[in-house]
């Protein structure tokens, strides 16, 4: 999985097989903007502060936040380093294009040891998972060889199951969560992790591919979908306890963004622009309806434990 999407990633488009938040609507980088801002006052407003996001895809989200940091904040955007994680070099050239004050790493460890606010969408679910199964005999692990699923005797986790259950586990996200927690523990900050998944450790398959919208075959080509599973936000929780982090969340996205203000935003650019009324509803309907990205993706907030309650998780 890590292979397959490093090469998808280095070498294709991905905004033309799937649409995210941040490209949906301006609304949702400027609404976690404002968040960033409130978060930064709970920090104490510290003069010089990083705000590192985390897969900036095409560098919108950022490029929203910016713009309404600056309007409402100006002493909190003069505070503000852009650092960006990504390993892409073509989306690296797009954030260039729209954010060109960042600066780029390959992943956390380059970061300098300073208050920071993280920001992570749909970042996580692109991590690779381990997929364990239980089988009459004990655990078998699930491998890819000659194009399709093997399965290995493996020790698997320590969990009751009942025979022929999935258990998803992903090493390479409890092991981002718990250095961003570190981080925040030692030199002060919070982190929102949005993303699509489960509250709770569930059983089951969530491996999926993208192509063109639609889902296909992850073992097909692989390097040519996207590949990506669900988040499981009650492994990561506990990971980011562990490290010393409190834990708020998580909150279904439509709940969050309404709480942060996302149908005022849309009532004054609808004043502004009273023909694009119906199309700034429907990206509103799209983020936050339940039936739609409202409920699946959820937000998560990592903090340090002296700050009061983040906003959105009252
Ligand atoms: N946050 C963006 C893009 C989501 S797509 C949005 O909401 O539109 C996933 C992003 O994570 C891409 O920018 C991809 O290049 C990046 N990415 C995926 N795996 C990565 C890894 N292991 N290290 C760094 N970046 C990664």
């Amino acid at each position: 999985m890590a292979k397959a999407n490093s090469l998808y990633y280095a070498n294709r488009d991905p905004f033309a097989d799937f649409t995210t938040s941040p490209e949906i609507s301006q609304v949702f980088g400027e609404l976690l903007g404002a968040w960033v801002v409130v978060a930064w006052h709970q920090m104490g407003a510290p003069a010089a502060m990083a705000l590192v996001e985390a897969g900036p895809g095409r560098g919108t989200l950022m490029q929203d936040a910016l713009r309404a940091i600056g309007r409402v904040a100006p002493a909190c955007r003069g505070a503000i380093e852009v650092h960006f994680i990504e390993m892409s070099a073509q989306l690296r050239r797009e954030q260039a294009a729209r954010v060109p004050v960042a600066c780029w790493h390959e992943g956390l460890s380059g970061l300098p040891t300073m208050p920071a606010i993280f920001l992570a969408n749909e970042f996580l679910d692109a991590l690779p998972i381990r997929q364990f199964v239980r089988r009459e005999r004990g655990w078998v692990e699930r491998f890819v060889a000659g194009g399709q699923f093997v399965e290995v005797a493996a020790d698997g986790p320590a969990r009751v199951v009942a025979v022929g259950s999935i258990v998803e586990v992903s090493e390479a996200s409890a092991g981002w969560i718990a250095e961003v927690a570190r981080r925040i523990s030692a030199y002060g900050g919070a982190a929102l992790i949005l993303d699509y998944g489960s509250a709770q450790s569930l059983a089951g398959d969530s491996l999926q591919a993208l192509k063109g919208g639609g889902p296909v075959d992850p073992l097909l080509e692989p390097g040519t979908a996207d590949v990506t599973a669900h988040v499981d936000f009650g492994a990561i929780s506990a990971v980011a306890r562990r490290e010393g982090a409190a834990v708020w969340g998580p909150v279904p996205q439509g709940i969050f963004l309404g709480r942060l203000g996302l149908w005022q935003r849309i009532s004054a650019l609808q004043a502004a622009h009273p023909d694009c009324g119906a199309a700034l509803n429907e990206a509103a309907s799209r983020l936050a309806s339940p039936a739609r990205m409202g409920a699946l993706f959820k937000v998560l907030c990592l903090a340090d434990p002296k700050h009061p309650t983040p906003p959105g998780f009252e």
